[in-house]
C-alpha cells in the first residue's frame, strides 16, 4: 500500500473548527488539512490527521473559514478620519472628498491596497472585494495596481470595476476630473476582464463590473454595463438603497424608488450583489430575495453615516444572500471583519431582540454569506473538502477570554477585541503570530503617510482646489516627494 500523499498544511488542536459548511459542522479538538490550495480533509480527535509538510499548532483557538469582505473602498483609507468630512450626511460626506479623491494615481493606489488588505489581513479577512470608482483622468491603471498588491500578499482578491458618468455638471455628485464618458467605461471593464478574471475554482483574481450609484452615473451605463456583465459572465455591485436622500433623487430624476430603478435598468437577479440596502420596503425586500440579488451589510458605516438600521434579518428570510462589507476606509474608517461580525451581530439584538442575532448568525454571514454574495457557495467561507484552503485560527485566550470556557464560538464574538492569530488563504500564512507575513509593510506604512499628507493638501489654505489647476495638479508622489 502506498504511503498517503502529505498535506501541505495541517492545522491540529483546535479548540473548536466551525466549519460553516452545508450542515454547520463544528468539530471539536478538529484539524483541518489542505492540498494544493484547497481543504483535502477535516476531522476530529478520532480521526488520524494526514501527514503534512507544515503542521500549524491551533491549541486553545477557534479556527474558522476565512471571513469575506463584500464591500469596501480601500484607497479611501488616504483620507480616513479626514476632519472636514465628519460631520455631514453621506453626500455631504462624498462632496468634500471627491476633490482629494482626485489625486488617485497608480502609486497611491498601490500603496493604499497594500496596507488595506494587510489589515483586513490581520482582521481574519482572506477574501475581499474592492470597489474602486475614482478614476480621474491621468491616473494610469489602477484596477491593475491594486491587483499586483493583493498578489504580493498573498490575497484572494475581487476587485470590481466602478465608474462614476455623471458630474455636477450633469447634475450628479462627483466633480468633471473623476468622471469617464460610457464608452472609455466600457472599454475599460472588458479589458480588464480579459486581463485579470479567472473563473477557475480556486480563482484568487475575480472581476465585476461595479458602477457607484444611481446618483453617478446614467441609467444608460447601468443597462449597458449589466449587458456587458452577462456577455463576460462577470458579477455586477453597486450601492443601492443606502440612505433616505438617494430616495429622494431618485424619485425626483427618475420618478421611481432605487430598487424600482435598478430593475428597470437590467440588474435585477443574482449575478448582482449591492451594498448598504439600508432602505428597501418590505414589497422590496421579497423583490430581492426572489431575485437572490445579494445585499453587503455595512454596520459600521451604516452607523457612522447615521443612514438606519439595514433589515439583515428580514432579507436573510427573505433568500437574500446576506455578506459583511468593513465600507469606507474613510466612512468606517476601521476595517476589521471581526468588528464587523460583532457590531452585526449587536445591531441585530439591538433591532430585533436578544435572540434575533447569535454570534452564529454573524459567522454566517460574514463567511458563507460573503460566499453567496460573491457567487463561490461550496467554494469559499466554508471548511470543506474540495472549498478553497482559507481559514483562521482565532486565539481564545489571554485577558479578553479569561472565563469563557462553555461555547468558543458565542466567546469569539462576545468577549475580545481580538485579530487572527494566523490567517492563511490556500494554504499559505498571510499573518502568523498576529504579524504579516509580507516583510514591506513598515517601508508601505511611511510611503502611505506621505502619499495620504499630500492628497489631503489637495487644498490650499485659501480653499483653491490645487487638483483642478494644472501647476498646483502634480501628482501625489512629486507634491509630497
Ligand atoms: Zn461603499
Amino acid at each position: 500500500m502506498n504511503a498517503p500523499v502529505p498535506a501541505d498544511l495541517l492545522v491540529v488542536g483546535a479548540e473548536l473548527v466551525a466549519t460553516v459548511d452545508a450542515d454547520r459542522r463544528e468539530i471539536r479538538g478538529g484539524w483541518v488539512a489542505v492540498t494544493n490550495g484547497l481543504v483535502s480533509g477535516l476531522g476530529g480527535p478520532g480521526d488520524p490527521p494526514p501527514p503534512a509538510v507544515r503542521t500549524l499548532r491551533a491549541d486553545g483557538a477557534l479556527v474558522t473559514p476565512g471571513l469575506v469582505n463584500t464591500h469596501h473602498h480601500i484607497y479611501q483609507n488616504l483620507t480616513r478620519a479626514y476632519a472636514p468630512a465628519l460631520g455631514g450626511t453621506l453626500f455631504t460626506w462624498l462632496s468634500t472628498l471627491y476633490p482629494l479623491w482626485s489625486r488617485l494615481d497608480e502609486e497611491a493606489v498601490h500603496v493604499s491596497a497594500y496596507v488595506g488588505l494587510t489589515e483586513l489581513a490581520l482582521g481574519g479577512c482572506t477574501t475581499t472585494t474592492d470597489h474602486l470608482y475614482v478614476h480621474p483622468r491621468g491616473g494610469g491603471d489602477l484596477i491593475s495596481a491594486e491587483i499586483a498588491a493583493a498578489t504580493a500578499l498573498g490575497l484572494r482578491f475581487h476587485p470590481t470595476r466602478g465608474s462614476m458618468s455623471l458630474s455636477v455638471k450633469d447634475g450628479g455628485l462627483p466633480p468633471d476630473s473623476v468622471v469617464q464618458d460610457d464608452d472609455e467605461i466600457l472599454a475599460e471593464s472588458a479589458r480588464l476582464v480579459a486581463r485579470h478574471h479567472d473563473p477557475s475554482w480556486g480563482a484568487m483574481v475575480r472581476v465585476a463590473l461595479a458602477p457607484c450609484s444611481p446618483f453617478s452615473v446614467s441609467p444608460a451605463l447601468m443597462r449597458a454595463t449589466a449587458e456587458l456583465a452577462e456577455k463576460l459572465d462577470v458579477r455586477l455591485h453597486t450601492h443601492l438603497a443606502e440612505d433616505p436622500e438617494e430616495d429622494e433623487y431618485c424619485l425626483a430624476v427618475f420618478g421611481r424608488r432605487p430598487i424600482d430603478q435598478f430593475a428597470e435598468v437590467g440588474w435585477a437577479g443574482d449575478r448582482a450583489w449591492v451594498a448598504h440596502c439600508i432602505c428597501p420596503n418590505p414589497a422590496e425586500v421579497a423583490r430581492l430575495g426572489a431575485w437572490g440579488t445579494g445585499v453587503a451589510h455595512c454596520p459600521s458605516s451604516n452607523m457612522i453615516l447615521g443612514g438606519g438600521l439595514a433589515p439583515v434579518a428580514e432579507l436573510r428570510a427573505a433568500g437574500v444572500p446576506v455578506g459583511l462589507g468593513c465600507d469606507g476606509s474613510s466612512s468606517a474608517d476601521s476595517a476589521s471583519l471581526w468588528l464587523e461580525a460583532r457590531t452585526a451581530m449587536l445591531l441585530g439584538r439591538l433591532r430585533h431582540g436578544a435572540a434575533a442575532m447569535s454570534a452564529r448568525d454573524a459567522l454566517e454571514i460574514a463567511t458563507r454569506g460573503g460566499a453567496g454574495c460573491l457567487g463561490r457557495t461550496g467554494e469559499i467561507g466554508e471548511l470543506s473538502v474540495g472549498a478553497v484552503g482559507d481559514l483562521v485560527v482565532w486565539p481564545l485566550d489571554g485577558v479578553a477570554y479569561a472565563g469563557a470556557l462553555s461555547d468558543p464560538i458565542d466567546a469569539w464574538l462576545r468577549c475580545g477585541p481580538t485579530a487572527a492569530r494566523h490567517t492563511v488563504v490556500a494554504g499559505r500564512l498571510v499573518v502568523e503570530d498576529g504579524r504579516p507575513v509580507h516583510p514591506d509593510l513598515p517601508a508601505m506604512l511611511d510611503r502611505h503617510r506621505t502619499l495620504a499628507a499630500g492628497i489631503q493638501r489637495a487644498f490650499d489654505d485659501a480653499g483653491i482646489n490645487l487638483a483642478a489647476h494644472p501647476e498646483g495638479g502634480k501628482s501625489s508622489a512629486e507634491a509630497s516627494g
